[in-house]
């Protein structure tokens, strides 16, 4: 069985090189994150050029995930770089102050945000780590006392406890970014704090536009990671491709200990809506600096696979870290002794099920059949990758092969729990294709002769959405 959980790893100083890319590739990397929190454009551009490169010389397509910083708020910078907050002491964040801070006052790249804030909200800094009560508003001035001090450095984020900054969902940078990600056709993008679904259409319709040239249309993805997206969930949801479980900030909005269980809540209602999942931050954090990963990760990565996840994420583990290839080796081992426990219910799944669509039912019953004849494989000739995606959804016991001519789609596929995406040339003759198809697979050393395989295609070929087709072989009789 090839592991089914993919792994989305976030690219940064350690992993910029083409040798360590191919590395991470090989290690296990299917997407890689783009962080458009640090560097520039012309950054990001040539990282994509080298992994579509790294990806060619593997011979396996890698996709890539354009995530935009989205309104984070954040402080303003120190003169000394960092200050010590004392716990008790009075901290001031000067929304007027323009030149540097220091240990009394610092200041803020959101001018809102007194505005936003009331004596008696408890603001969290730097993740978390520093807290802050609002003990009255002056003006542009947030006068706090220092709650939990520390260290706090330049640039750190803010999140009230409890969420509600309303700082607008989309800044000018995010529009500049989603503009940039669509020059090298960005095949997911990521939206930082959306509040609902709206937020979510207009970054769709956004990077509609901006790729208005070469008709891409790149996969949405939704960080969960305020407050206000809870209620809004289904909407959100309806509105993205998939969504990302980002427990750094939304641990920081909700606490820490209702985030576990928010976990298993999203991934289960993306999952029945036919999204994608992303589980995020600090799932292997101990490899930022040591060889192996602590007991705790380990559980927390099984935990997400066991949960349904399509992917689990790494951040500073491969941006910063001193391992990014033994995290992806040891996330990987981590995601295939995990998946060998997970339950399959194939029957229950469907149980009270109505498939209003054809493709969509033929996908289902390919899944159905091929679990209880008990198949070697699954075969989906695919165009828009979409009969996968619902096969996608239920936990089963042997794989979705999705065979493709569409390098896009192959792209995409590579975030998809439990596909491999293989390419697979077109063509107008059914039989002709089907026989290609096995013998694809047999090259690749994933079935053998007189293996049993349950192949969908869509007749007449080639037009999308067309999957109507369900048909059962043993490999190599024909
Ligand atoms: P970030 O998002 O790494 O861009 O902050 C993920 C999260 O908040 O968990
Ligand atoms: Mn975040």
């Amino acid at each position: 069985m090839p592991r089914a959980t993919k792994i989305v790893a976030t690219v940064g100083p350690v992993s910029s090189d083409f040798d360590t890319l191919k590395r991470m590739v090989e290690a296990g990397v299917d997407v890689f994150r783009l962080n458009f929190s640090h560097g520039t454009a012309a950054d990001h551009i040539a990282r994509a050029e080298l992994i579509r490169s790294v990806s060619r010389a593997v011979g396996r397509e890698v996709a890539i995930m354009a995530d935009l910083q989205g309104p984070k708020i954040r402080i303003g910078r120190f003169e000394a770089g960092r200050i010590e907050l004392e716990k008790g002491a009075t901290f001031t964040l000067d929304a007027a102050l323009e030149g540097p801070g220091d240990i009394s006052r610092v200041g803020l790249d959101y001018k809102e945000l007194p505005r936003d804030v009331h004596p008696g909200d408890v603001l969290l800094l730097n993740d978390g780590l520093i807290v802050l009560t609002v003990e009255r508003v002056e003006a542009e001035r947030i006068v706090t006392s220092v709650r939990i001090g520390g260290e706090l450095s330049n640039n750190k984020g803010i999140n009230r406890q409890g969420g509600g900054l309303t700082a607008p969902a989309l800044t000018a940078k995010d529009m500049e970014d989603i503009r940039t990600a669509m020059r090298f056709a960005a095949d997911f993008v990521a939206v930082s704090f959306p509040k609902n679904a709206s937020d979510m259409s207009m970054a769709r319709q956004l990077a509609n536009i901006a790729a208005a040239g070469n008709r891409h249309r790149p996969m949405m993805i939704a960080k969960i990671e305020r407050a206000e997206a809870i209620p809004e969930l289904a909407g959100i949801l309806e509105a993205s491709d998939g969504i990302m479980v980002a427990r750094g900030d939304l641990a920081v909005e909700v606490g820490n200990a209702a985030v576990p269980a928010l976990q298993k809540r999203m991934i289960k209602l993306a999952r029945e809506a036919n999204k994608l999942t992303i589980t995020a931050t600090q799932m292997m954090e101990s490899m930022i600096v040591n060889a192996v990963p602590t007991r705790a990760e380990v559980s927390d990565v099984a935990n997400a696979v066991l949960d349904g996840t399509d992917a689990v994420m790494l951040s500073a583990e491969t941006a910063t870290g001193r391992y990014p290839v033994e995290v992806v080796e040891a996330m990987a081992a981590i995601c295939l002794e995990a998946e060998k426990s997970y339950e399959v219910e194939i029957d229950r799944d469907f149980l009270n099920r109505t498939f209003t669509r054809v493709d969509q039912s033929i996908a289902n019953g390919a899944l159905f059949t091929a679990w209880h004849l008990r198949a070697k494989a699954i075969a989906s000739l695919t165009d828009s990758g979409s009969t996968a995606l619902w096969m996608s959804r239920h936990n089963i016991d042997l794989p979705i092969y999705a065979l493709t001519p569409n390098v896009a789609t192959r792209r995409r596929l590579a975030l998809f729990r439990n596909v491999q995406p293989f390419e697979l040339a077109q063509g107008d003759n059914r039989d002709t294709v089907l026989h290609a198809a096995q013998d694809l697979l047999l090259e690749r050393g994933v079935v053998a002769r007189g293996d049993l395989i349950v192949l969908t295609i869509g007749e007449p070929m080639g037009e999308p959405g067309g999957t109507n087709t369900l048909k059962i072989v043993r490999v190599g009789q024909r």
